[in-house]
């Protein structure tokens, strides 16, 4: 007997996000947060369109937009503005995923937006809650825990997972390291409130490679505005927050009359991954296990990335569609796709010195915003083939005047061309895949006319079919993934 299926320490966005996912799919859940209130200072501060999507299949895509606002570009500058590389993203354009690549927000307003909207999907949000030792046996996990009183009580769940922040103390318990890539940086990042309009603030995410210093910009929601200094030899914490010191680094774009200041605080940006993500019933995800320098925006994605990737897990396995091996492929699947991001971001960082002349130029601009390098996939796991669409996001084009989404439903999803080339898919798959004809015309052209697409419960293609007989051998083979018995 457990008292909820799963227990979630960390009421953090990634936490909250993983217990709101989870209660969806109508697993009981618990969040247990020391803290009894919202962090409310913001740090994350953009979003990418594969997280948006996250919040569209959850049903809060109206309730995100009115918290964000569009990224209209991001580019890389002399300390005269001129751009040495860069990426324009125009609202008006049709994006693969049918969302705005990247969006920014005020990260408190997200956190108070994703409890309100779990605490209505069921969640049982306890705050004040400081949990101390995990143990765990075949069947369950048991967290100890203290109430602001005082009192010692225990929470019992069929799994736990630990998305308990960077200092993560279950990821210390389980003896998990964390792997340094070589990133330490200290910087100091400063958050303003326009109380008027600056037109001339630029309207793009920079990073100026200025040799006095490098610096970031990043046009954050509605008036919110963010500037990060990297702290030269010698700087302190002490020095650098002072508000004085602060409007004077602020002087090249604004001035005290022009914004009310939110914060300045110093960070490490650190390159970190763990070496494992859980053991037992108990799986880490967020900063709890990866902890990216912040250049690409990508901490919390790659945290709500966790979340995603083992709430369709543990859900078929409550449901009995799936085996509790099928959990193996969190750490295949999460552990190298939030490894090459890390390092992603890590390269940008370095990139800003290379082209600001603080550091030896390094493997050319593959690194920066508009760059060649690609984003990481999915290479390992609950996928068949070697076509290269596989381990990718599925674009989400309109059809039939509908994101292509909402026709695919919770789980899998077998999308055809015609439906005469499902009957490759056999009785075995009833309960975990929908058939959905779509025009595969409407995909993009590298996939196969006439043949079909299996997606995952969280869009990333696992196999491609040229035909009935193809997609017969693809979705045996994930079967044999997903269930072993
Ligand atoms: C300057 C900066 C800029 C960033 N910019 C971006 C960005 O633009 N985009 C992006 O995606 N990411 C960004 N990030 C990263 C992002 O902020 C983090 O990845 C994200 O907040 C991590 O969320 P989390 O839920 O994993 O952890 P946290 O937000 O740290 O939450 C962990 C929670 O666990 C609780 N907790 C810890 N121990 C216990 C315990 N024993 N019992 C109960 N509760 C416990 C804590 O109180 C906390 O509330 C940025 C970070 C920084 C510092």
């Amino acid at each position: 007997m457990t008292d909820v299926d799963v227990v979630v320490v960390g009421g953090g966005p990634v936490g909250v996000m993983t217990g709101l996912l989870l209660a969806q799919r109508r697993l009981s859940v618990r969040v247990l947060e020391r803290a009894t209130e919202i962090y409310d200072l913001p740090r994350a501060i953009v979003m990418d369109d594969e997280i948006q999507r996250v919040f569209q299949h959850a049903g809060l895509l109206d309730g995100l937009r009115e918290i964000t606002t569009p990224i209209l570009g991001a580019e890389f500058v002399t300390p005269q503005g001129e751009q040495l590389i860069g990426i324009e993203l125009p609202v008006e354009l049709e994006w693969p995923l049918g969302l705005h690549p990247t969006v920014s927000y005020y990260q408190p307003q997200l956190e108070a937006f994703l409890r309100e909207s779990a605490r209505a999907a069921g969640v049982d949000l306890r705050l004040g809650i400081e949990v101390g030792e995990a143990s765990q046996d075949e069947h369950s996990v048991t967290v100890r825990a203290t109430t602001l009183a005082g009192d010692t009580e225990s929470h019992t769940g069929r799994w736990l997972v630990a998305a308990d922040g960077a200092s993560s103390p279950i990821r210390k318990q389980l003896g998990i390291d964390l792997v340094d890539q070589g990133f330490d940086q200290g910087w100091l990042v400063v958050d303003v409130e326009l109380s008027r309009d600056v037109p001339t603030l630029p309207r793009f995410v920079q990073q100026i490679c200025d040799p006095a210093r490098s610096t970031t910009f990043v046009p954050g929601h509605k008036s919110f505005r963010r500037w990060e200094f990297r702290l030269l030899d010698g700087e302190t914490r002490d020095t650098m927050i002072d508000p004085d010191r602060v409007w004077q680094l602020l002087q090249p774009w604004l001035s005290s009359a022009d914004a009310r200041l939110i914060r300045a605080a110093v960070y490490r940006f650190h390159a970190v991954v763990a070496s494992r993500l859980g053991e037992g019933r108990i799986f880490l995800a967020g900063d709890a296990c990866h902890q990216t320098p912040p250049f690409l925006g990508q901490g919390l994605c790659a945290g709500i990335r966790d979340s995603v990737n083992l709430v369709w897990k543990l859900d078929l396995i409550k449901r009995g569609l799936a085996d509790d091996a099928l959990l193996a492929t969190y750490d295949e699947e999460r552990l190298p796709h939030a490894a090459g991001l890390v390092a992603h971001a890590a390269d940008t960082g370095r990139l800003i010195d290379q082209l600001s002349g603080r550091q030896p130029e390094g493997d050319g601009l593959d690194a920066a915003y508009g760059g060649s390098r690609p984003f990481p996939i999915l290479e390992h796991g609950v996928l068949y083939g070697t076509h290269p669409a596989i381990g990718r996001q599925l674009p989400q084009p309109t059809v039939g005047g509908r994101p292509l989404d909402e026709l695919l439903g919770n789980d899998f999803a077998v999308i055809v061309d015609d439906m005469s080339t499902a009957t490759g898919i056999s009785a075995d798959w009833a309960g975990l895949a929908t058939v959905v004809e779509v025009p595969i015309a409407t995909l993009p052209s590298t996939l196969p006319r006439g043949g079909a697409v299996i997606v995952r419960p969280d869009h990333y293609v696992a196999a491609i079919a040229h035909n009935a007989t193809e997609l017969d051998e693809a979705s045996a083979a994930l079967l044999a993934l997903i269930r072993t018995t």
